[in-house]
């Protein structure tokens, strides 16, 4: 089975988007990869240093590296679409707008990214933070929950970081339901929502339903695959037509994440064809990479 990882962070897991996570990761990668019978990587970068890590992976592994430039589109250009075309790069990755993500004042970056054929990955739903409320630690142990002092610590980090962020920056600006309005207006654009729009799943299946480029991801870890299959939505909701394979995970648990996926599909009784299309089918597609390849 080969698969199409639409959605690998560049960096290690613990320190994403700082500058000691690209040290080493991406032979890491290459390996956990082959592992997991990953066969291509959507890989996103993050602002200047990430994207420019991402360039060099692209030219180190073409055909296997497809790199995905974050483009902070409240501090840069839309300008910047073309130059990261022209770098090589096959599509965007956004994040955080302090916008909803259908203000018009980002019909720039769209309607660029549109005619250069570069599809564009949106997180969409609620955003992480550094703790995680539900699982604490389980997963991970620096998400388990602090206390007293060490709680205090926590906030006041989030306090400082924000105040240096431009007003508005919030989960609500990414729900699924702004990429209709981009959908509707920028037809021709090939856009995928990560985590299928994660809590507000009902809606992005019904946006998906209607959009002809829309296409959603099914990474998100325990609680959105949980999520997905509970809510038995591939197949009822949304077609398989319409559903990406992403990760989205720390390295060490690519394998067992791909392997959980094709259980559970094997175990709601997916045909192979379909399985083809989520693991590889779709995103080869979404990114103009032909099925001869
Ligand atoms: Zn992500």
């Amino acid at each position: 089975m080969k698969v199409f990882d639409v959605h690998v962070h560049f960096g290690w897991w613990e320190s994403l988007g700082e500058k000691d996570s690209i040290d080493g990761w991406l032979d890491e990668l290459v390996r956990a990869c082959e592992e997991a019978g990953i066969v291509k990587v959507g890989l996103l970068g993050w602002s200047t240093l990430g994207n420019d890590a991402v360039a060099r992976a692209i030219e180190k592994y073409p055909g296997f590296i497809y790199g995905m430039a974050m483009i902070d589109m409240d501090e840069e250009s839309p300008r910047m679409v073309n130059e990261y075309h022209q770098r090589g790069f096959t599509g965007l990755k956004l994040i955080s707008p302090a916008l909803n993500y259908d203000d018009p004042a980002y019909y720039g970056f769209y309607q660029r990214a549109e005619s250069l054929r570069m599809p564009i990955l949106f997180h969409t739903g609620i955003i992480g933070g550094p703790i995680d409320y539900l699982m604490g630690g389980e997963e991970d142990e620096w998400k388990a929950i602090p206390v007293g002092e060490a709680e205090e610590k926590l906030v006041q980090g989030l306090k400082d970081q924000i105040t240096m962020k431009p007003y508005g920056k919030s989960s609500a600006r990414m729900q699924p339901i702004y990429l209709d309005t981009i959908a509707t207006y920028f037809p021709k654009l090939y856009m995928i929502g990560a985590h299928l729009g994660w809590p507000d799943y009902i809606t992005a299946c019904a946006v998906a339903r209607w959009r002809p480029r829309l296409f959603f991801d099914i990474s998100g870890g325990d609680v959105v695959q949980r999520h997905i299959l509970e809510g038995r939505y591939i197949g009822r909701e949304i077609r398989p037509d319409k559903l990406v394979y992403a990760s989205d995970c720390d390295l060490r648990r690519l394998k067992d994440n791909v392997l959980g996926w094709k259980r559970a599909f094997d175990e709601m009784g997916m045909s192979a064809e379909d399985q083809e299309k989520i693991f590889y089918g779709n995103a080869a597609r979404v990114f103009g990479v032909e099925a001869a390849e």
